[in-house]
């Protein structure tokens, strides 16, 4: 029979109601689009796309992806394109072998452990309809099959991928026979020699084994009946692959390895299952340790299964594994037994969403032993808050979604993250804002005078860029006081006939007393206007202080000025400038400073003083000599208006527990913004008005304990939207 009619026929057979002339006109269409062109086999091309089908149709999956299948090679090697696809054979089909065809072009790079895993997690997270990646595993099965025709070099390039990503990906997505055979043909290119001898020494034993294994099989399906456990049991011999793994693992060789062949039984129910692993375990002697109960557990990939280890009727260990004929299929088929299909109509939004949601469970199997905390690890979505991004050496680099350049350039390395000055994402020049995608590949452009900005504070997702750009203004903070100070104490001294050189004791003495463990301490906190340069003089110059009232800084004499202009206020704002009570004060509305929250104040002209929190970016922008001491005088019963940001799941009810919370704590909502986001989030941000930075806290605190939020922040003013 041609290949094609044995795909079609198949088809059919699982789903009688497919369109099967589609599948026909896919072929004729690669067919032509292939036309001329050969494998390096020397059969026409097509006959790759053919077996890729083959393989699809053994999957079971729908006419979509058996199209796709005989498709995905059309538009990367010949001059069919995309838009042709879709229309002829709709948008799904088109979807599907452009989805494969862009996963084909992903830069890799055999790199450590985490670096396969990256991988694995984006082409998950890139493949938004699962089907992309099962064509894939197809297509690469197929390659991996006609592997032997290919020059030796790429055939360990091809061979380790297989073993790194697709068998992995196979596995994870729970399909065993295809991880099982991509591992042996990866085996037997990458390390041959061993492949040969284990493969000469399992066939040497091959008739003895056979009849080892019917003898067992006959034995257990007697036992099992006998005892009223309808079943089928077929042994066999463990894959290659695994038998090596073992091998190596248990420094022993091949004959010692006693339990490389594996019985199954297959039965009709569940209480079978239990019921003949009772049978096993009373027939045979069990062996202490080995017991596992994938059906009440079932493993993330929904493998289930009862595993058992025995002591065999010839004095060998054997493994039996118990389940019934749906667990077997999903076993052997994975994410693919789940395939429903809906009579010839396209698929249902429903099942989409279904396999999403598989997709992430099967991303989210960190081997987590406790299954609460596995489903609560889906529920959070963990994985769909990355992207996967490649150095322009390939290396994949994993981010927080809505990361930027500056995230990736300090995930490099924090030199390059100090330095840069702008980003190539794919070749093209993008602003430092450009939020990364999945697949991007990004290159970081340096330069040697760039340095962070509080900018960047705005852009950056990650903890580490935020961390790094925070020091090095710090830093630069820090210079810049050092410079002001010097400059401040200098010019008051020499005001009383003196300079910062030749009144080295005194400032030491100043230092002492004005408890600053240096002069350098001292300068710094001139610097930031923590210490006055009036009393640096009063303790460095003592009886010459009152000396020369022009002696006084700049900000102590725009005091005065601003003393004199402002009318007295009736009540009291709650803050202390330079000592002074009912000064004319505002609030600033960038940070919005609580009575508790570290504060200094500016001097500005006609409205006061500002009042920022210390750590204010804006605050830090100010003209420093305008800087003026402020405090909380504990006075005021103000409420303060502050904006609280909490990051929630989007289900009904929840925000009526958030705003009862505030209520319980004797707060004020005068605003609220809420946002669904795509991902079934929301984003609220509410304007509270709260008396001062405990009660703050507790808000927060009595917030993060309601189930279903799962962050909540104080945020500046110009970033609630
Ligand atoms: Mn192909």
């Amino acid at each position: 029979m041609h290949q094609l009619d044995q795909i079609l026929s198949e088809v059919a057979g699982y789903h009688p109601a497919a369109d099967i002339n589609m599948v026909r006109k896919a072929y004729q269409f690669a067919a032509a689009a292939h036309d001329g062109q050969t494998r390096k086999s020397g059969d026409p091309y097509v006959s790759h796309p053919l077996a890729v089908a083959q393989i699809i149709a053994e999957l079971k999956l729908d006419v979509a992806s058996v199209c796709a299948g005989l498709l995905h090679d059309c538009v990367e090697d010949t001059t069919a394109t995309i838009e042709q696809l879709s229309e002829m054979f709709g948008k799904e089909v088109a979807y599907l072998v452009d989805g494969v065809t862009k996963l084909g072009k992903l830069p890799y790079s055999t790199r450590e452990e985490q670096q396969a895993e990256n991988f694995r997690k984006m082409l998950l997270a890139m493949a938004r309809d699962i089907r992309v990646i099962l064509v894939k595993l197809c297509d690469r099965l197929d390659n991996m099959r006609s592997l032997h025709h290919l020059p030796p070099e790429k055939q360990e390039r091809i061979a380790a991928e297989t073993m790194q990503i697709y068998a992995p990906l196979a596995n994870r997505l729970g399909i065993q026979w295809v991880k099982v055979e991509l591992e042996d043909l990866a085996f037997k290119y990458t390390y041959p020699g061993e492949y040969e001898q284990l493969a000469a020494e399992i066939a040497k034993t091959r008739a003895e084994r056979l009849e080892y294994i019917h003898h067992v099989e006959k034995l257990i399906h007697k036992e099992m009946t006998e005892n009223g456990v309808p079943c089928e049991v077929m042994g066999r011999a463990k894959h290659l692959w695994s038998i090596y793994q073992k091998m190596k693992r248990t420094q022993r060789p091949f004959d010692e390895i006693h339990d490389a062949i594996g019985f199954r039984v297959i039965t009709d129910s569940q209480m079978h299952c239990y019921q003949g692993l009772g049978v096993a375990h009373s027939t045979w002697t069990p062996i202490p340790g080995r017991f596992k109960d994938y059906i009440a557990l079932p493993k993330p990939n929904l493998y289930q299964s009862l595993h058992t280890a025995v002591i065999g009727p010839k004095g060998e260990r054997i493994e039996i594994q118990l389940r019934t004929n749906e667990m077997n299929l999903v076993a052997e088929h994975g994410i693919a037994a789940h395939w429903k299909y809906k009579e010839g109509k396209p698929l249902a939004p429903d099942d989409d969403k279904k396999f999403a949601w598989l997709r992430q469970l099967m991303e989210s199997q960190k081997e987590l032993h406790d299954p609460t905390e596995f489903l609560e690890s889906v529920k959070i979505d963990l994985f769909g808050d990355e992207v996967y991004v490649f150095t322009p050496g390939g290396d994949v680099k994993a981010l927080p979604k809505g990361s930027c350049p500056i995230d990736f350039a300090y995930a490099v390395h924090s030199s390059i993250g100090d330095h840069c000055s702008g980003a190539r994402v794919n070749g093209m020049i993008v602003p430092l804002r450009y939020q990364l995608r999945n697949g991007d590949t990004v290159e970081i452009i340096t330069n040697p005078n760039q340095k962070p900005n509080k900018d960047w504070l705005k852009l950056v997702k990650t903890a580490r860029a935020r961390t790094k750009v925070r020091y090095l203004l710090r830093t630069e903070q820090r210079d810049k006081a050092v410079a002001l100070g010097t400059d401040l104490i200098d010019k008051a001294l020499r005001k009383h006939d003196t300079t910062l050189a030749r009144a080295e004791k005194q400032l030491a003495n100043a230092a002492k007393e004005l408890k600053c463990q240096t002069v350098d301490e001292l300068i710094v906190q001139v610097g930031y206007g923590k210490i006055t340069t009036q009393q640096v003089i009063e303790h460095a110059v003592p009886g010459l202080a009152k000396k020369g009232e022009e002696a006084a800084p700049k900000a102590e004499s725009m005091l005065k000025t601003l003393l004199r202009k402002v009318t007295r206020r009736t009540s009291s704002s709650g803050i202390k400038v330079a000592g002074e009570q009912d000064i004319l004060v505002r609030f600033a509305k960038c940070c919005s400073p609580l009575p508790g929250d570290p504060i200094v104040g500016f001097i500005t002209r006609g409205r006061g003083v500002t009042v920022h929190r210390r750590d204010c970016d804006k605050g830090l922008d100010l003209d420093p000599e305008r800087r003026i001491d402020v405090e909380w005088d504990g006075l005021s019963k103000a409420q303060h208006e502050v904006s609280i940001q909490v990051l929630c799941a989007d289900k009904p009810g929840l925000l009526a527990h958030i705003s009862q919370s505030f209520t319980d704590q004797g707060v004020n909502i005068s605003q609220a913004h809420c946002r669904a986001t795509d991902d079934g989030r929301a984003v609220n941000t509410f304007h509270a008005l709260v008396k001062d930075l405990d009660q703050l806290k507790q808000v927060i605190r009595s917030l993060s304990r309601i189930k279903g939020v799962f962050s909540v922040d104080r945020v500046s003013a110009d970033i609630q939207s």
